[in-house]
């Protein structure tokens, strides 16, 4: 079991993440609207594992995971992705990007990666 932040700017997105995490016995102690909220609410949280949206207005995931991985090599964040992002998925994978989804999200593929994360 983890304690997870969800990083989203879709209010729908982050309500199936929470309701497939917690029916799986993780914990979503928190939740951004975008990357830089994501970044304040880390530095105060800690949480095990962020789940972390790369489309968002303010500052998107990338920089975000950028920031959060600058300040804390061993963060653990799961990158979610919508079709046609790959450039995106390849500049996080060099910012330290461990595991992706992709929308829609698929229960079993998100538990997987939460697993490997741990
Ligand atoms: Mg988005």
């Amino acid at each position: 079991m983890a304690n997870i932040m969800i990083v989203d700017d879709s209010r729908t997105s982050r309500k199936v993440l929470r309701e497939i995490l917690e029916r799986n016995g993780h914990t979503v102690i928190a939740e951004g609207v975008n990357g830089e909220e994501g970044y304040l609410k880390y530095k105060e949280l800690k949480p095990d594992i962020v789940t972390m949206d790369i489309t968002m207005p303010v500052m998107d995931g990338v920089e975000s995971l950028s920031l959060i991985k600058k300040e804390n090599p061993d963060a653990r964040v799961l990158m979610i992705t919508a079709a046609g992002q790959k450039e995106k998925m390849l500049e996080s994978i060099k910012r330290g990007a461990e595991e992706f989804i992709m929308k829609p999200f698929n229960e079993a593929e998100i538990l997987a990666a939460i697993e490997r994360l741990k």
